[in-house]
């Protein structure tokens, strides 16, 4: 069985691997990019599937009918060429659930 690691932990793999990690006690992702490793984006409970964050960055975020958005699996060598875009989804998302750090 695998052993369920801690949020500390968990980041601290991926600041050592640069690997895509899903956290599952907020069905959050968080991804990091090569080129730009202080760059996280990920979604948080909440998203109403309206798309604006598609509309704006479609390399980096994909919403299906009626799914919550994702982070695409390889949008972090976007992070760094689309952080207007990307900003500009957080600022845009009507219900706030997009975050980046
Ligand atoms: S803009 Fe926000 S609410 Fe709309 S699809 Fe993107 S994450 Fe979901």
């Amino acid at each position: 069985m695998e052993e369920k690691r801690s949020k500390p932990a968990l980041e601290e793999a991926l600041e050592e691997h640069h690997e895509l990690i899903q956290v599952e006690n907020n069905l959050a992702r968080l991804f990091m990019d090569d080129t730009c490793p202080a760059f996280k984006v990920w979604i948080e409970e909440g998203c109403i599937s309206c798309q604006v964050c598609q509309d704006i960055a479609p390399q980096v975020f994909r919403v299906e009918d009626g799914e919550d958005c994702v982070v695409l699996a390889d949008a972090a060598r976007h992070f760094g060429p689309l952080r207007e875009e990307i900003e500009q989804a957080v600022e845009d998302c009507p219900v706030e659930v997009i975050k980046i750090e």
